[in-house]
């Protein structure tokens, strides 16, 4: 298969390398869109590509970039008993692995697993190919209603936003202020206005803050022409944290 390679100092090289096949408890998706955000332009001009960064494990060779993977699945190896590695099902892909059996993993953060994850795209190869290889459970039903154009973004930043206000608990009779209207800020403002929440968007970039007005979003505020926030005004907050 042909597959993208990030070489650092902002080099690419399409390369042919052989299929991937599936390891116990791994799945074989064929990749039908595959995303790009801003963590893949610091992997593509980083000078040692994306081992530079520093996330996770790091890679004694070169890996296929693309974190944002959306597909369908063609293959599944020994002991994958999940019902959404079927053939033919439509799948985003949760670009991370971990040990499995840490307290992070157990909880659901292989991201954060003690023994060192691997990002697929970053430490692990991942989906700007034809073929990608994910464990089984790292693998999220695509509603037949969705695009795979949507998946993938859903695989990323957006899914980051939702994961975010899930944790918050946002409820529509709520009010959110969001600072930063990139994509997973503008992700933010699109949900939590169709939650019903009134949306505050905070941007110093107008484009993006018109943006956010499409997405719903009740109040626009440029920080570039105002302080949002007045010196020891006391606000009571509830912070978004977390990682992608
Ligand atoms: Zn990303
Ligand atoms: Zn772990």
């Amino acid at each position: 298969m042909k597959a993208v390679y990030f070489l650092g100092n902002r080099k690419l090289e399409v390369r042919d390398v052989p299929d991937p096949t599936p390891g116990p408890g791994d799945v074989i998706i064929e990749i039908k869109a595959s995303g790009m955000c801003g963590s893949d332009l610091k992997y593509y001009r980083a000078a040692d590509g994306a081992a530079s960064i520093g996330l996770g494990k790091k890679s004694d060779k070169p890996i296929i970039a693309g974190h944002e993977p959306c597909g369908v699945v063609v293959e599944a190896g020994k002991g994958v008993r999940s019902p959404l590695a079927r053939i033919g099902t439509r799948v985003m892909n949760h670009h991370y692995a971990g040990c499995g059996c840490c307290h992070q993993c157990r909880g659901g953060w292989t991201q954060m697993c003690d023994d060192g994850s691997t990002t697929f795209g970053a430490n692990g190869d991942g989906a700007h190919a034809k073929f990608m290889r994910v464990p089984a459970d790292s693998i999220i039903a695509l509603p037949a209603d969705l695009s795979f154009k949507a998946g993938a973004a859903i695989s990323c930043g957006t899914g980051t936003a939702w994961g975010g206000l899930d944790r918050l608990g946002l409820r529509g009779n709520e009010t959110i202020a969001i600072f930063g209207q990139g994509p997973v800020g503008l992700s933010g403002t699109q949900l939590a206005a169709a939650m019903g929440a009134r949306v505050i968007a905070l941007d110093i970039d107008e484009g993006r803050l018109q943006r956010a007005k499409e997405f719903g979003a009740s109040e626009i505020i440029d920080c570039s022409a105002s302080s949002p926030l007045r010196p020891n005004e006391g606000l009571h907050e509830r912070r978004i944290s977390g990682s992608s």
